[in-house]
């Protein structure tokens, strides 16, 4: 039985904010506010009472309800330490290995720079819920706009420890387009071309495609399979280390 409930709101283009709720206490966190007036609106609609913002990282769509939401609630706001003077309105600086209680459900805090230089990630192990804002996609990752490969390599592999039945709620739908490009640099697995065709299924028919399951994405976002040696090899990067071919990944994305 998980501690939080977790509910999804789709905003802007391709965004995704989450109200995560405890419903032995009442508090309720908004993850990655981009918009104000929606998320307002929705806890409204839920009868949820927003008590804290979790932000993962500094950009707009992710802080850009932050103020608005703060002056109609009063809530805390909390965020990464390394980039408190971007966080708008942050209360609380988290860092990583940091825990952080939401009523009765606890988060750890992951450091997970490479997006962002000061990107973090939320893990509520009690909820099976990882909110990784714009580090860990379904089938993707962030852009690296202020962190190197290694540093992003680094990160993710913090991300793939996590169980597999961990519920991977990122900031965006980019699920379908991550896909057509995963096929191209893991041709050859299975798993991701069953997947593949599983998520245009679904967005056919208008469904979202987070959140994904982290054993899903250890099978099949090529993200996380820097170092299989398969796909190492369609690389023609046999033998190179993880983050050499994770690299190579992530230029080719950059301009596919
Ligand atoms: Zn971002």
């Amino acid at each position: 039985m998980h501690k939080l409930e977790v509910h999804q709101i789709p905003v802007l283009n391709d965004n995704y904010v989450y109200l995560a709720h405890c419903p032995t206490t009442g508090d309720t966190a908004v993850i990655d506010p981009a918009v104000a007036g929606p998320v307002l609106a929705e806890a409204k609609r839920l009868g949820w009472r927003i008590t804290h913002i979790l932000n993962t990282h500094h950009h707009g769509d992710h802080v850009g309800g932050n103020l608005g939401i703060k002056a109609a609630t009063g809530c805390t706001i909390v965020g990464p330490k390394a980039d408190a003077g971007r966080i708008p309105g942050i209360d609380v600086e988290v860092d990583d290995g940091d825990h952080y209680s939401l009523g009765d459900a606890t988060a750890q805090v992951f450091f997970v720079p490479g997006h962002t230089r000061g990107h973090i990630a939320y893990w509520f192990a009690d909820s099976a819920a990882l909110f990784c804002g714009d580090t860990l996609f379904a089938l993707g990752c962030g852009r690296l706009f202020e962190g190197s490969p290694q540093q992003m390599w680094s990160s993710l592999s913090k991300l793939r420890r996590l169980p597999d039945d961990t519920r991977v709620f990122c900031a965006h739908e980019y699920t379908q387009a991550n896909a057509r490009f995963a096929v191209t640099v893991d041709p050859a697995n299975q798993a991701l071309h069953d997947r593949s065709a599983a998520i245009d299924a679904a967005r056919a028919q208008g469904k979202p495609t987070v959140p994904s399951l982290l054993g899903e994405e250890k099978a099949t976002n090529p993200f996380l399979r820097a170092d299989e040696r398969s796909l190492a090899d369609g690389l023609g990067l046999t033998n190179a280390a993880p983050e050499i071919v994770f690299a190579e990944v992530r230029k080719r994305k950059d301009s596919f």
